[in-house]
This record gives structure tokens, sequence and C-alpha cells, in this order.
């Protein structure tokens, strides 16, 4: 068993290793450790390890194994679906449509467009994280090549209306590329993969190994190969295939696909539990996103503490063996708000740094209580240190009496922060560039 923290908390980063996705690596590596380019049978073996992890992929997202590229993670996935959408698109299409909530892995291609001239859509979503369909259809022109809509946030957990996009995506005859990574082992991905033209997903958000992702393309979707090399995964993404990592990726997918109503129930459980958990010990927090369980995945809380030191409050929980996340984690550590908070309109000092908490595969109620018991500890202690560095106890000056996990009175959800959620420069400054026009 792979060594984990006491409490692991922070499955949206990464999630452990599944042992039997282990076991199954180590047989590959040691019987199917051949190049799936030759042609004699140690390669022939290592061949077949890759065309039945690409068939157990297939399977859980519910498309034509012929139509999954494997590549080395879900970023590079994004970037390739980026640029071989735009560099498929006809003479004259040079216009992109990206919700504002995106990975930076599908953002920052977009505005690499951008730079290069191409328009950018850049479509803010609604105080609760979710990105309204008729935005992102009005943002669609007939010079449109591609419009992007994650199937659910990885920061705040919003699932977002891909079914209508991608019918009006379909009407306007533009491909639509869906982020599935967050919404892998959350909500089942068949439905939504049968509406996008282009999939995106990683192996270690699910129990496989990092360095494993797939884009998976619809028949007749024009994607241009952005990389030059061999004809490995038809020329998409050439050099010799990691097969022990692209085998760990198939059996987490299969075993996913086996127990996906199980576990789905069991994160709907567990993620009820957390709430009231939460809300008991911490309820200083805002908890980010849709209120309603039936607009967002389980197993994924953003809390948002605008006033308290969230990465004082990381590093307590960290002290206390809970390893929790703060956002994406690809940009917790540079300081860097997020951009998504940002763009859903919170104070400046709430996106810094929120405590994230998800669960997957191996969570179970221990981990719930004892992270809900740890906030609450590291977050009376933060209280308590502020009452005495004021000279008597009670909360802070600008303490907002009242502030609760989200509900209808909190910021999250409340309707007042509508106006920031879509300024401009809110999120021309999160996406950090200039050049791009944002829909409200
Ligand atoms: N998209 C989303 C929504 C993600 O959460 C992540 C990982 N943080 C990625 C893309 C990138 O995945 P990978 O780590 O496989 O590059």
């Amino acid at each position: 068993m792979p060594q984990r923290a006491r409490v692991y908390v922070d499955y949206a980063a990464t999630a452990p290793l599944r042992p039997e996705v282990a076991e199954a690596m180590r047989r590959v590596e040691a019987e199917a450790w051949g190049n799936p380019s030759s042609p004699h049978a140690v390669g022939r073996r290592a061949r077949s390890a890759v065309e039945r992890a690409r068939a157990d992929v297939a399977g859980l997202l519910g498309c034509a194994a012929a139509g999954v590229i494997f590549t080395s993670g879900a970023t590079e996935a994004n970037n390739l679906a980026v640029f071989g959408a735009a560099g498929a698109a006809p003479e004259g299409r040079r216009h992109v449509v990206v919700s504002a909530v995106e990975h930076h892995s599908v953002l920052e291609p977009c505005l690499a467009l951008g730079r290069r001239g191409w328009a950018v859509d850049v479509v803010a979503p609604e105080p609760d994280g979710r990105v309204a369909a008729e935005r992102m259809a009005a943002a669609l022109r007939p010079e449109t090549a591609l419009c992007a809509l994650m199937l659910a946030n990885n920061e705040v957990g919003a699932l977002q209306p891909v079914a209508a996009v991608a019918a009006a995506c379909r009407a306007a005859g533009v491909p639509l590329l869906c982020d599935a990574v967050a919404a892998a082992g959350r909500v089942p991905l068949r439905e939504a993969a049968a509406h996008a033209d282009l999939v995106t997903v990683s192996a270690h958000k699910i129990g496989g190994p990092q360095g494993a992702g797939a884009l998976c393309v619809a028949p007749g979707c024009a994607l241009a190969p952005v990389w030059r090399g061999g004809r490995q995964e038809r020329g998409w993404r050439p050099g010799t295939e990691n097969v022990a990592a692209i085998a760990g990726f198939g059996a987490a997918a299969r075993l996913l696909r086996e127990e996906e109503a199980a576990l789905l129930a069991r994160l709907r459980a567990l993620d009820a539990r957390l709430r009231r958990g939460a809300a008991a010990t911490a309820p200083q927090g805002h908890a980010a996103g849709p209120p309603d369980p039936a607009l967002r995945v389980p197993g994924l809380l953003t809390l948002a503490f605008p006033d308290l030191d969230g990465e004082a409050l990381l590093v307590g929980l960290d002290l206390r063996g809970v390893a929790a996340g703060s956002g994406a984690a690809c940009t917790s550590g540079s300081l860097r708000p997020s951009h998504v908070l940002q763009a859903m309109g919170l104070p400046p000092q709430a996106c810094r740094f929120p405590v994230r908490l998800s669960l997957g595969w191996g969570s179970a109620e221990a981990d719930v209580d004892a992270a809900a018991a740890a906030l609450g500890e590291v977050v009376a202690l933060q209280l308590a240190a502020r009452g005495r560095a004021a000279g008597g106890a009670g909360a802070p000056a600008g303490w907002r009496a009242g502030a609760r996990l989200s509900g209808p009175g909190s910021r999250a959800s409340s309707r007042s922060d509508s106006r920031s959620a879509r300024s401009p420069a809110a999120i021309r400054s999160a996406a950090s560039v200039t050049e791009i026009q944002v829909r409200s």
C-alpha cells in the first residue's frame, strides 16, 4: 500500500495509486516492456497492453477506442485539443470561446491564440461558478473555431451545462472541447462524452499513475497534429508510448467503470457528512460553488475564509496530519489568487488561499470526520490568536457576523456579487492578458 498522509483529503490534486493499478503496472513493466512499434513478439505484447488500455478508457467515456489519443496527462491533452482544433480550422475561422473557470491548461492555450491575433471570448461564470449556457451560445460567431467548457470545475465542483452548450455548438458547426478531469470519478462521464467533440481525462485523478492522460476525439472532428515525429497515436502524439503508465490508466478506468455506481453513492454520502461537519466546526467558512448537490460534483468542498489566513490554516491542517488542498494545485505556492474564485466575484483575500477538501476512491467517514475536526481546531486557534492580539476576546475587527457555509445569505451565492463576477477587469487580471473580450 502506498504511503499516505494520516488523513488525505486532496483527491482533486491527485488520488493515491490504487493497489490493483500498481499491480497491473508492475506486471506490464515485467512482461510487456517492449516498444509497441516493434513488430516482434516483445513489441506486440506492449502493443496489446496499450490497446487494451485504449479500450478501457474508451469504455469509461463511452466513445470509440479509435478516438482515444494517449498523452502525458490532461495538460498535454488540452493543449493538443486547443492547438489541434485551431490548426484544423478552415480559413477565416480565428475565434475561440472559453469559459473563465477552465483549468489553466485550457485557458492558457486559448490566450496564446489571442496573442497570435485570434479573437478570444472568455465567458464569465455566475457567482456560484456555473457558466450560463446562453452566454456561451451567445458568444459563438460564424468564425468560431472552438468552444471550451469543462464538465465540472476542479476548484468549486460546479457542474457545467455541457449538453446545452454542445447543442448550440452543433447548430453553429463549432467543435466543443470538454475537460472532464474533475468530473471523472464524481459523475458518470459517458453522457458528457456523448455531447462533446473533444474530451480530456487524466489518470492520476482516478487512482491511476501521474503522467498519463487522454484526448478522446469524436468521429469527424478535425484535429491537426501539433508535434512532428513518428506515427505513434496515429501521428497526433508522436514518441514512444509510456506503456506501463498507459496500462495503469486503463486499469484505473476499468475499475472506475465497474465500481462507478457504488463509488458515486458513497461519495455523495461522504460529501453530505463533510459539509455537515465543516459547517459545525468551521462555520466561518464560505462554501464556494452551487449549494444544490444536483448542480455540483460530490466530494469537493472549497471553503473561503476571507478574514483568516488561509495559508496558515493549511499549514495547521498539515501539522495535524491532514493533507488538504488550496484551489488548483498547479498554481498553489505561486501566490496567484484563484482565477476561478476571482471570476465568481469573491473578494481578493478570499481567493488567495481557500481550503479545498476533496474525496475519492479511498476516502472513509473517519477521514471526513478527522478533517472537519482539525479544520475546527485550526480556525479556533487563529481566531483566539487574533482575539489576543486585539487585546480582548472574540472576533477580529471586520469579522462578519453571520458568515456561513454556502446558503442563501452567503457571498458565494449572493446575487449582488454578480456584477463583480462579470467584471472584465477581474477576468482580465485573472487571465493575465489584455487582448481578450470578456462576455457578460
Ligand atoms: N484539467 C483539470 C480540470 C484539472 O484539474 C487538471 C489537474 N489539476 C488538469 C486539467 C491537468 O491534468 P494533468 O495533471 O494530468 O496535466
